[in-house]
């Protein structure tokens, strides 16, 4: 056996995991296994690929399930939102002028990693941040919405980081849509 090589900055985004999690984590990390799980797991992306496609998404779900808050004035892939820290993906409450009225635009932005991501990943994220329109903290009243409109939330959201683990890793993007020829 040879001494654990990867950095253990890599598991930065595993780090509210149990340790025995993380161990399991770099052992397919360091095994070069992590990838293929990954796909095996998730064979392939989803068709989600323009704003407007995300945007009908987003606000049908928000219609399904979350009727009382309001409408959606903007969603949209953004390629500004840095995957480290927490944001993967941003709720925002901006004002603009329109019509010489301040008017408040509710706004949903989820980072571009996830145009290129299998759709449970987007679900994912999408869940978090439509539970964001009603609990700001993540606390057990955010979390428990979340788990409401997406049951495997929990486990999404690891995957997702095992995902990014892979990336912060040295490791390619793994549902890339093929380059244009
Ligand atoms: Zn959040």
């Amino acid at each position: 056996m040879s001494p654990v090589a990867a950095p253990r900055s890599a598991l930065k985004y595993l780090a509210a995991y149990p340790p025995t999690l993380q161990q399991q984590a770099q052992q397919l990390l360091d095994s070069g296994r992590l990838a293929d799980w990954l796909l095996e797991k998730y064979p392939q992306a989803h068709g989600l690929r323009t704003d407007g496609a995300l945007y009908r998404h987003v606000e049908a779900l928000r219609q399904e399930h979350m009727r009382q808050t309001p409408r959606l004035d903007r969603v949209l892939y953004d390629s500004k939102i840095h995957v480290v820290r927490h944001a993967l993906g941003l709720h925002t409450l901006v004002s603009r002028v329109q019509g010489g009225r301040l008017k408040a635009q509710h706004e949903i932005r989820i980072g571009a990693l996830f145009r290129d991501a299998p759709a449970p990943f987007l679900s994912m994220i999408v869940v978090h941040e439509l539970a964001h329109l009603k609990e700001r903290e993540h606390d057990r009243a955010f979390y428990r919405l979340c788990e409401h409109l997406e049951p495997d939330y929990h486990r999404l959201e690891l995957d997702v980081r095992l995902y990014l683990t892979h990336l912060e890793a040295g490791g390619g993007r793994l549902w890339a849509p093929p380059a244009a020829a």
